[in-house]
């Protein structure tokens, strides 16, 4: 079983040792999932790569200075996909606020209670393929990793996703709602866009069929699903996604005088990236977030309490934990510290964005500002994702070189 020890320390030893694996065994690798419990060639880091408790500057110099720009290609290619997906929603939050209306409209047709569900049958084929009760082996084994243990190989995400939109009919946005609630890893970029990819969403007209040489090939022989959908007809949107925004103002610094600085789940290593500024409290808040459920809710926790304790020994500040993230509790624990304003590390498009732009709101009535901090590699690289990952990879080395990595 894997260690899933939710804190920065226990993240930096994982990435430590699988230095020697960010090579050439990891291209050769990757593809292949074993099996909880067998010899992964991925690192299993993304439950911490998410929650910023390792940072992905850090993975891509760990792989750069061990392996050098060729045999650390793949890695640090995979590594920028996320940073890839996080800035292409962060220039269209049309695509997340999208996906929340459609998933909202799908979970009232599949609601539990018969009564209110508008499609009932729908409902029953949900559920089934949540408990893993579907009779496809395969599909069903994934579904309760996932309940069981929080996290899946990407390649059994893809065949999961798969099967789910094109074998079993469900609609992709509760399937992607399933993954944001279950998985460690859960992340409005990275999900949302992979489900949107394999529902032919994303790449408009490309689609990701699942099949069953494909499964038993890269899953050691362990399954070979039979009765799955032999097509994959793309999903259509009625509107198209639109154009982008420019990426939103945040400050790369923290300001003058004392601050609050409010720990989220979306930048758990705060202290590395504020700096030695004068901070006169600690605050953390939980939610909203879409880790609600089993592992992932237990290793949010776990990772929110070893943050508020390192940025409290980092400030000599008790840190507090807020039950609730509004202006009204912030401006509370920012008074009672004598902080001038709140400071907090830039939250990406998804619902902590969304809580805190109401927050900002409140607390301006009130006199404190709200300054959100965003890290030299998000702001450097975020902008670039305008068009396809193609593009964005080829302008990225030239980027990773002036923020100092040995590419
Ligand atoms: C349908 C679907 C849903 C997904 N949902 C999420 C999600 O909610 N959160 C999430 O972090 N990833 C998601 N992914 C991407 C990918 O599956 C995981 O990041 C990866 O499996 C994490 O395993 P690892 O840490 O062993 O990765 P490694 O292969 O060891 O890679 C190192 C790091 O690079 C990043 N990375 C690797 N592959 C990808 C990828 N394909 N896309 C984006 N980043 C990548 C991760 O941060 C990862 O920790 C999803 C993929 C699919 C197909």
């Amino acid at each position: 079983m894997s260690d899933w020890t939710p804190t920065r320390a226990a993240g930096l030893e994982r990435m430590q040792a699988f230095v020697p694996g960010m090579g050439r065994a990891y291209a050769v690798g990757r593809n292949t999932d074993p099996g909880p419990g067998g010899a992964y060639a991925v690192s299993r880091l993304s439950p911490w790569v998410r929650r910023r408790l390792v940072g992905e500057d850090e993975l891509a110099r760990a792989a750069l200075e061990a392996h050098g720009p060729r045999a650390a290609e793949k890695f640090v290619q995979e590594v920028i996909w996320r940073t890839y997906w996080k800035g292409w929603l962060e220039l269209r939050p049309q695509v997340w606020d999208r996906y929340l209306v459609t998933r909202d409209q799908a979970r009232a047709a599949a609601a539990r209670d018969p009564a209110l569900a508008r499609d009932p049958a729908l409902a029953r084929d949900l559920a089934a393929a949540e408990a893993g009760t579907t009779g496809i082996d395969a599909f069903d084994a994934w579904a309760r990793e996932l309940a069981e243990t929080g996290w899946l190989h990407n390649h059994a995400r893809m065949w999961f996703a798969s099967i789910w939109v094109f074998t079993l009919r469900l609609p992709w946005a509760l399937g992607a709602d399933l993954f944001l609630r279950r998985l460690m890893d859960g992340d409005p970029a990275s999900n949302t866009l992979s489900w949107r990819w394999v529902a032919g969403l994303q790449t408009v007209g490309k689609t990701y069929l699942a099949t069953a040489d494909n499964i038993a090939r890269y899953t050691d022989g362990r399954f070979r699903p039979q009765g799955l959908a032999r097509s994959a007809e793309p999903l259509v949107e009625a509107e198209p996604v639109g154009p982008t925004r420019p990426l939103p103002p945040a400050a790369r610094e923290t300001p003058a005088g004392p601050h609050l600085l409010l720990v989220t789940p979306e930048d758990l290593t705060p202290e590395h990236l504020i700096g030695p500024w004068e901070i006169a409290g600690v605050a953390l808040v939980a939610g909203p977030d879409a880790a609600t459920e089993g592992p992932a809710r237990t290793f949010l926790d776990g990772a929110l309490a070893d943050a508020g304790a390192r940025a409290g020994a980092r400030y000599g500040a008790e840190p507090v934990r807020l039950t609730m993230l509004d202006g009204a509790a912030l401006s509370a624990r920012a008074r009672a510290v004598g902080a001038i304003g709140v400071v907090t590390p830039a939250a990406p498009v998804g619902p902590m964005a969304t809580a805190l732009a109401a927050a900002r709101e409140e607390l301006a009535t009130e006199g404190l500002a709200l300054v959100e901090v965003r890290r030299d590699w998000d702001a450097a690289l975020w902008p670039l994702a305008t068009k396809g990952f193609f593009p964005f990879k080829e302008k990225a080395p030239q980027v990773l070189v002036g923020l100092g990595l040995p590419v």
